[in-house]
């Protein structure tokens, strides 16, 4: 059985009940349309906790592009069935109204420390301050013992991570490996829109990502993002950009010498979506 939960009250009374009794919660937060990506973030979650509250709120603050909000797709029949197959307890389904009471303008000026300036932050203005502001307000109603998130999405769960450490929320981040499709494509509600075509073809993302880990050790960062940039500008896909940082602070570097810590981040335009993936090259 799954309950769905609407309204904000509804689910802090929810929670308060489970937690006098020692219940420990793990949260899922998703935008819906969900792949085998998000469920294994809640088997993770349904393992490492008693009862695990996903949430499907598509969170108008955090597209910069309001034509891909419009077109965000919205399946929250199949989103529920495929809920229940991976045993998750509740759904919590709020409006927007719910979320942002007093105007989605409140709230939305969390410190990030600077870790939106790149990569993302830096094409997509504005994107992570509002994912910080609905992580917030969504931790604030659950305030789950543990909190799931994918290393799909690099900067978002590091910046989140910045967010509870200097916020103090008591909650432990956990970071969820990337599900991939069998060509390699890492999973996305995104890849839905592109042509069958182009979806085959964006195998090559994470075959680039692959082969940059590969050479690592014997080429510069500059080579190595370089040939990332080159080897992903083939038709129908236009990069973003190919960017190898630091895991911790996300600033790109110059050498992977400089840290202990190196990711390479990608972004690549195909039939019009924007797809993002990463690889850890050291840690
Ligand atoms: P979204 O619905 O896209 O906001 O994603 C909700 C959560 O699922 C985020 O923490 C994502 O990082 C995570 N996620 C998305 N795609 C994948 C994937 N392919 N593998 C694992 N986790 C994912």
């Amino acid at each position: 059985m799954i309950l769905v939960v609407e309204s904000v009250p509804n689910l802090i009374d929810l929670v308060q009940r489970n937690k006098e009794n020692g219940v420990s919660i793990g949260f899922v937060p998703t935008m819906g349309a969900l792949h085998k990506g998000h469920l294994s973030l809640v088997r993770k979650a349904k393992k490492e906790n008693d009862l695990v509250i996903v949430s499907i709120f598509v969170n108008p603050t955090q597209f910069n592009d309001k034509k891909d909000l419009e077109k965000y797709p919205r399946t929250l029949e199949s989103d529920i069935s495929l809920l229940l197959t991976a045993r998750a307890d509740v759904v919590f389904t709020p409006a927007s109204s719910e979320i942002y009471p007093e105007g989605d303008q409140k709230g939305n000026d969390i410190d990030l420390g600077g870790l939106d300036s790149y990569m993302e932050g830096a094409f997509r203005p504005g994107h992570f301050k509002g994912v910080a502001q609905v992580v917030k307000r969504l931790l604030d109603i659950v305030t789950p013992d543990r909190l799931y998130m994918g290393q799909k999405d690099f900067q978002q769960f590091t910046i989140i991570a910045h967010m509870i450490r200097t916020l103090k929320i008591q909650t432990d981040l956990v970071v969820c490996r990337i599900l991939r499709e069998a060509n390699g494509l890492a999973m996305s509600s995104r890849n839905e829109r592109l042509t069958k075509e182009t979806r085959e073809k964006a195998g090559i993302i994470y075959k680039t990502l692959q082969s940059v880990k590969k050479y690592q050790n014997t080429k510069s960062v500059k080579e190595l993002e370089d040939y990332g940039m080159k080897r992903l500008n083939i038709a129908p896909f236009i990069p973003e950009y190919f960017t190898i940082c630091d895991g911790n602070t996300l600033k790109p570097i110059q050498n992977i010498n400089d840290t202990s810590y190196a990711v390479a981040c990608v972004a690549v335009w195909g039939d019009g979506i924007r797809l993002i993936d990463n690889i850890i090259l050291k840690k």
